[in-house]
């Protein structure tokens, strides 16, 4: 089967978190739709950039060292980003996480700490990684810490599903009062509508 191209470095980021997005970097997960857009190491590269988890400069640095990398780094992508796809999925069930999830992310970020250093961020500090250091690592180190911090530090009750058809897109809901249903009103929003005005329509169609 023809895969769609990947539009890994133009698609919407509307997780309002770094780890979220990353998981929307596939749709319809398992269904007739299904959409992969890290289909191979260099769309890994440019979701990346595209995030701001790299700059213009250590994009150039990992693009450098690609054809080395390239498995390990599209295999550890989609592994830590199906981890956290399937523990945001439990959250937006109201479920708690496999256990057996939890302890992989504990493992990736242990591993990924391991090329990172501290380095001055907003008036403190924080992890910070370098191509130079391990360029799979300055990737998905960020992603993997930004899933630990939505674990460990926000409200778990605001991580939600698009309920739009073959979308499956995870979100954090920032409004007031959690009121955010859509990963775009634009797309699954309005495609919602759509259907359920030609139901309505067919409806009234019908003889009574
Ligand atoms: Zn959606």
């Amino acid at each position: 089967m023809d895969m769609p191209p990947s539009r890994a470095g133009t698609l919407a980021l509307v997780g309002a978190d770094l780890a979220l997005d990353f998981c929307n970097t596939a749709s319809g997960r398992g269904g007739p739709e299904a959409r992969e857009h890290l289909q191979a190491a260099r769309h890994v590269v440019d979701w990346a950039t595209h995030a701001g988890v790299l700059t213009d400069q250590s994009r150039a640095a990992v693009l450098d060292r690609l054809d080395e990398i390239a498995p390990e780094l599209l295999a550890q992508a989609t592994t830590t980003r199906d981890c956290i796809h399937r523990c945001g999925m439990a959250l937006a069930a109201g479920r708690q996480p496999d256990p057996a999830d939890l302890d992989l992310l504990g493992r990736l970020h242990a591993a990924n700490l391991a090329s990172a250093r501290l380095a001055p961020q907003d008036g403190g500090y924080g992890w910070a990684w370098s191509p130079a250091d391990g360029p799979i690592q300055a990737i998905l180190g960020p992603i993997v810490l930004s899933a630990l911090l939505l674990l460990t530090r926000k409200d778990l009750t605001r991580v939600k599903e698009c309920p739009g058809h073959h979308c499956g897109w995870l979100f954090f809901d920032t409004t007031k009062n959690k009121t955010r249903r859509w990963c775009e009103m634009s797309v699954c929003g309005n495609r919602a509508k759509q259907t359920r005005h030609v139901q309505r329509r067919r409806q009234a169609a019908q003889p009574q």
